[in-house]
């Protein structure tokens, strides 16, 4: 039974991963996690009635219950992410545990660790810390760009010719709750005049259980925005011009972040067409639906960005950008 189940949850993942490139890294990982996370989850849950289920939804519905279950395109979704803060140290122990556990099915046997679960094993940082909070409510820390960062971005986030100076940067290890609602540490680098304000902000989503599907350098993308946000990646620094442009993006000085770009996209007009970016996330560029990870109005981290003094993509006029905030 268990087995059928897991081989079910494969097939799954392979059309999730079909349709959104999120939590690739996790997929086993999370599998292994006990079905009562996952019903801890939907505690409080509301479903929004539109019937409407994204890819990683559905993958992580299948995790822990039945295929039949999963099939069901009236089952609760996961709730309101602002509803969820308090299940997340929880939650960090039982994935603690069950990340030893020795079932795995094949397809997902290989999936080595996650950057953010290599991150999550590394005793904190505190010779490079500027700031931090107690574990207990995550790692939210700051630090200048050291040899070792340097190393991983020159040539790749960081290009030869690259304007912007290594003093202008900030590196930040940031605690967050994933789409399974696992706790998670990822990677930054921003503009030393935000880092403040994303600690503020990344803080108060972890501590409200937001969901972010992950935080990754776009350096592990080799650089490619693209490849980055069909991922779903959440990222800030890129030396790059603005897509389509030649003009640098704010990305390239360190002062925009896209946030769960995948159902969050990009959408520009031209010649009078649509384009919507990234590839697969077009069902999301319609925003009278509802959808988990959405970004509105009412988004935690729209008001959070807001109050921080950021202005949001999604605010423009000529085009949308769902997934961006910028300040600066
Ligand atoms: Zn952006």
């Amino acid at each position: 039974m268990k087995r059928k189940s897991m081989i079910a949850v494969g097939v799954l993942l392979a059309a999730g991963l079909a349709l959104a490139g999120c939590e690739d890294g996790e997929a086993g990982e999370a599998v292994k996690e006990p079905a009562m996370v996952l019903e801890d989850e939907n505690d409080g849950a509301t479903d929004d009635g539109s019937g409407l289920m994204a890819a990683g939804e559905a993958k992580a519905e299948a995790e822990g219950e039945t295929l039949e279950e999963t099939e069901n395109e009236e089952a609760p979704e996961e709730g309101e992410e602002e509803t969820e803060s308090e299940e997340a140290p929880v939650e960090s122990e039982e994935e603690t545990e069950s990340e030893e556990a020795p079932e795995e099915s094949e397809e997902e046997a290989e999936s080595e660790e996650s950057p953010e679960e290599a991150l999550e094993e590394e005793p904190a940082q505190t010779d490079t810390e500027e700031k931090s909070v107690d574990a207990s409510a995550g790692v939210f820390t700051k630090s200048e760009i050291t040899d070792d960062i340097k190393q991983r971005i020159n040539g790749i986030s960081y290009p030869a010719g690259c304007t912007v100076p290594y003093e202008d940067l900030r590196y930040l290890r940031i605690s967050y709750v994933d789409y399974s609602g696992t706790p998670r540490v990822g990677e930054l680098i921003c503009n030393k005049s935000i880092a403040d304000d994303l600690l503020d902000i990344f803080s108060q989503l972890y501590a409200a259980g937001y969901q972010i599907c992950k935080i990754r350098l776009v350096d592990e993308y080799g650089g490619d925005d693209t490849l980055s946000i069909t991922d779903d990646n959440t990222s800030c620094f890129n030396y790059r011009v603005v897509e389509g442009t030649t003009k640098l993006s704010k990305h390239a000085l360190g002062l925009a972040i896209d946030i769960n770009p995948f159902y969050n996209p990009y959408v520009t007009y031209p010649n009078g067409g649509i384009r919507i970016s990234p590839p697969g996330s077009e069902l999301y560029a319609d925003r009278s639906q509802n959808f988990p990870h959405k970004i509105d109005k009412n988004d935690l981290a729209y008001k959070l960005f807001k109050a921080h003094g950021f202005t949001w993509g999604g605010d423009w006029k000529t085009l949308k950008d769902y997934q961006h905030f910028q300040k600066g």
